[in-house]
């Protein structure tokens, strides 16, 4: 089992999307960065040859159901039925909840199949009117060992993160963390 004791997951929710996804690969491969990459279903769908990109330069994909349903307000059957929609082009034992929103049934009939990721570390790049400073002095603050940061490759977030992932990539190499992709277990 490799150590774990200077790593930080990054990790990209709600792509592939044109304006911002292949943005955030060049980003991570100039410091030999990898992550993770929760896709929607339908995404995959329309922009397959950028989510052929992620796994060809080692990242690893999860899934983050079809078309992004709120677990709170979908019924059992409906949430699975579109987690498993998903699964259908994101081959993948991780999933993560759209909004980190899941019931306890929901989370019991998805562990069967998943390995269920939430985050310790939310970036907020979705946010409009994000500053920017305030941001990042907290994301390094609260950075440590094991940190999972939650990011969004979404047309959303893309304005905010271009300026959010640079500086975090840099600071991590500073305090001699690997940034890698999510472990099996
Ligand atoms: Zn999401």
């Amino acid at each position: 089992v490799p150590s774990s004791n200077a790593t930080i997951y990054l990790t990209f929710d709600d792509g592939p999307t044109p304006e911002i996804t292949e943005w955030v690969i060049n980003e991570l491969g100039k410091h030999g960065a990898k992550a993770t990459f929760f896709c929607l279903g339908k995404n995959v769908v329309t922009y397959p040859h950028i989510f052929q990109k992620l796994t060809s330069q080692g990242h690893r994909i999860g899934n983050h159901t079809y078309d992004h349903p709120n677990g709170w307000r979908t019924p059992l059957k409906k949430y699975i039925q579109n987690a498993a929609e998903g699964s259908k082009y994101i081959q993948s034992n991780l999933f993560r909840p759209p909004y980190g929103k899941i019931t306890p049934q929901q989370i019991y009939s998805l562990k069967k199949k998943y390995r269920i990721v939430m985050w310790s570390i939310l970036s907020g790049d979705y946010l409009q009117n994000l500053s920017i400073d305030a941001t990042l002095r907290e994301m390094k603050k609260e950075m440590k060992p094991g940190s999972i940061i939650v990011f969004h490759d979404s047309v959303k977030g893309a304005a905010n993160l271009k300026r959010l992932l640079p500086e975090i990539l840099l600071h991590g190499e500073k305090m001699g963390y690997r940034f890698e992709a999510m472990p099996n277990a």
